[in-house]
C-alpha cells in the first residue's frame, strides 16, 4: 500500500540510526523502553527553550502556554483511550506510581480478609503494590493460576471469583511473554462479583485499540515511554466513581482546595490526584507522541507488527535448540488478535545455556534484547526457569531487524552449544 512508507517511520527515530562497533543498532527491547521519534524530542525541547513555565499556577503569558499545552495532553489522552471526560485523566510518573496510587488510596476501603486476585504472570508493578495494600490491612493476595504455557487459567479465574475478591488486577498484555489476555471479558466477569478492576495496560497501549469504556474497568493503567513518549509520564485512568474512592497518595500543593490549620480541604478532579508540580515537559512530549502516532494509518500499523512478530516466532523456532515460551494454544485468544495471541514479545531460551550469556553474545553483534526475569519472577518460578531472552518489536522494526538477529543468534549457537 502506497500509504505505508515503512522507512519513512523508521528514519524519524534518530536512535536507530548508530553503529555499535562495526554493527548497526539492532533494537529489539521496545518492551522495556520504546525509542523516541524527532518530534517528541523537539517538543520537549521547545517547551524548556520557548514556554518553561510552571503550570496552574502564575498569570503570566509562559505559564498559560505552558499550562494550555499540558491540558492540551489530558485531552488527547481521553480521545486515545476513550475515557468520558478530562478529569478522568490523571497523569503520573508511570505504571508503576498509577498502580502504587489506586493501592494506597483504596487502603481505608479494605479490610482484613478481603481478597485480592492479581494475574499470575503480572508485573511486579502489578504484584508488590497489592501486597503491601495487603500488609496494610490485613488483605489476602491470590494469584490467579497459570496454564502450562503461562496463560491465564480461566477455569481458576472463575472458582477465585466465587470468592468475591474486592479487587482484580489483570494484565492486557503480559510483558515477558507478550500475551494478550481477554480484559473485556475478565473485566466483566468481575464485575458481576463486584470487583473493583484495574487493567495495566503498559504493553497494550502502544499496539491496540484501547477504548476504556469497552473494557469497563474502573482503573487503567500505563505509562508513555512504552508507547514512543519520555519517560516520567504516566496515565491512570478511572471511572469518577474509582477515583473519587482513592485518597490521595501524594498531598500538598496543586491539590488542595483551601487550607488552614484547623481545616484544609482538597480540590476536584483531576487535580485532587495530582500534587506538586507535576512532569510538565514530559507530559508534553507525551502529547508529541500521541499526535505522532494518530497521523500513522493504525490498521497497518498493527498488521506490520502482527506480521514482524510471527516473523520472528516462525524463524525462532525453525533456527533449532530454541524453547519459547508462552506460544502454545491455550484457547485465551483476544478478539484482537488474529494468528496468534501474542503481541510484541516473544520469549525464549537457547539450549540450557544462561540467558545473559546469549544476551551478551548478541550485543556484541548490535542485538539488544531484554535477558532476565523481566520483573515477572513468579511467573518464571511457574515456567520453572530462572529468567529467559525477549525480543520486542515496535514500529519501526523491519523484516531485516529479526533476519540479523537470527543471524546472530545462530553465531551465539555456534559459540556456544
Ligand atoms: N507493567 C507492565 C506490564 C510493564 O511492562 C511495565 C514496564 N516494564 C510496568 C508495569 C512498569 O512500568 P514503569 O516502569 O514504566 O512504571
Amino acid at each position: 500500500n502506497s500509504r505505508f512508507d515503512h522507512q519513512a517511520i523508521r528514519k524519524q527515530f534518530p536512535t536507530l540510526q548508530q553503529q555499535l562497533g562495526d554493527h548497526p543498532l539492532c533494537y529489539l527491547d521496545t518492551a522495556a523502553t520504546s525509542q523516541k521519534p524527532q518530534c517528541v524530542i523537539d517538543a520537549m525541547n521547545d517547551y524548556y527553550v520557548q514556554d518553561n513555565a510552571n503550570v496552574h499556577r502564575a498569570a503570566h503569558q509562559l505559564s498559560a502556554r505552558a499550562t494550555q499545552k499540558y491540558e492540551q495532553v489530558r485531552q488527547q489522552v481521553k480521545q486515545l483511550i476513550q475515557a468520558g471526560s478530562n478529569q478522568q485523566v490523571i497523569f503520573t510518573h508511570g505504571t508503576t506510581e498509577s498502580i502504587n496510587m489506586v493501592a494506597h488510596g483504596l487502603t481505608t476501603q479494605f479490610k482484613k480478609d478481603d481478597i485480592i486476585l492479581v494475574d499470575g504472570a503480572a508485573h511486579h508493578a502489578n504484584i508488590v503494590p497489592w501486597q503491601a495494600l495487603a500488609k496494610r490491612t490485613g488483605a489476602k493476595v491470590i494469584p490467579i493460576g497459570l496454564t502450562p504455557s503461562g496463560h491465564l487459567d480461566l477455569s481458576s479465574y472463575d472458582n477465585l471469583l466465587a470468592l468475591k475478591p474486592k479487587l482484580v488486577a489483570l494484565s492486557h498484555v503480559t510483558n515477558a511473554l507478550g500475551t494478550i489476555n481477554p480484559v473485556e471479558n475478565l473485566v466483566a466477569k468481575a464485575k458481576q462479583q463486584g470487583a473493583l478492576t484495574l487493567v495495566d495496560g503498559a504493553q497494550a497501549i502502544a499496539h491496540l485499540d484501547v477504548n476504556v469504556q469497552t473494557l469497563g474497568c474502573d482503573y487503567y493503567v500505563f505509562s508513555g515511554h512504552k508507547m514512543y513518549g519520555p519517560t516520567g509520564v504516566g496515565i491512570l485512568y478511572g471511572t469518577l466513581d474509582a477515583l473519587n474512592m482513592l485518597d490521595p497518595m501524594l498531598t500538598g500543593g496543586e491539590m488542595i482546595k483551601s487550607v488552614s490549620f484547623e481545616a484544609t480541604t482538597y480540590g476536584e478532579l483531576p487535580n485532587r490526584l495530582e500534587a506538586g508540580t507535576p512532569a510538565i515537559a514530559e507530559v508534553i512530549g507525551l502529547g508529541a507522541a500521541i499526535t505522532f502516532l494518530s497521523k500513522l494509518d493504525k490498521p497497518q500499523i498493527q498488521q506490520h507488527e502482527r506480521e514482524m512478530l510471527s516473523y520472528l516466532q516462525q524463524q525462532l523456532s525453525q533456527l533449532g535448540d530454541i524453547t519459547l515460551y508462552g506460544v502454545e494454544g491455550s484457547g485465551l485468544a483476544d478478539n484482537n488478535a488474529t494468528s496468534t495471541n501474542n503481541l510484541g514479545a516473544v520469549a525464549f531460551n537457547l539450549a540450557s545455556e544462561h540467558h545473559q550469556d546469549v544476551g551478551i553474545l548478541l550485543d556484541q553483534q548490535g542485538i539488544a534484547v531484554r535477558c532476565g526475569h523481566h520483573c515477572a519472577m513468579p511467573l518464571m518460578q511457574h515456567l520453572m526457569i530462572k529468567g529467559c531472552c525477549r525480543a520486542s518489536i515496535g514500529i519501526y522494526n523491519n523484516q531485516q531487524d529479526i533476519d540479523r538477529f537470527i543471524n546472530a543468534l545462530n553465531e551465539v549457537k555456534l559459540m556456544l552449544l
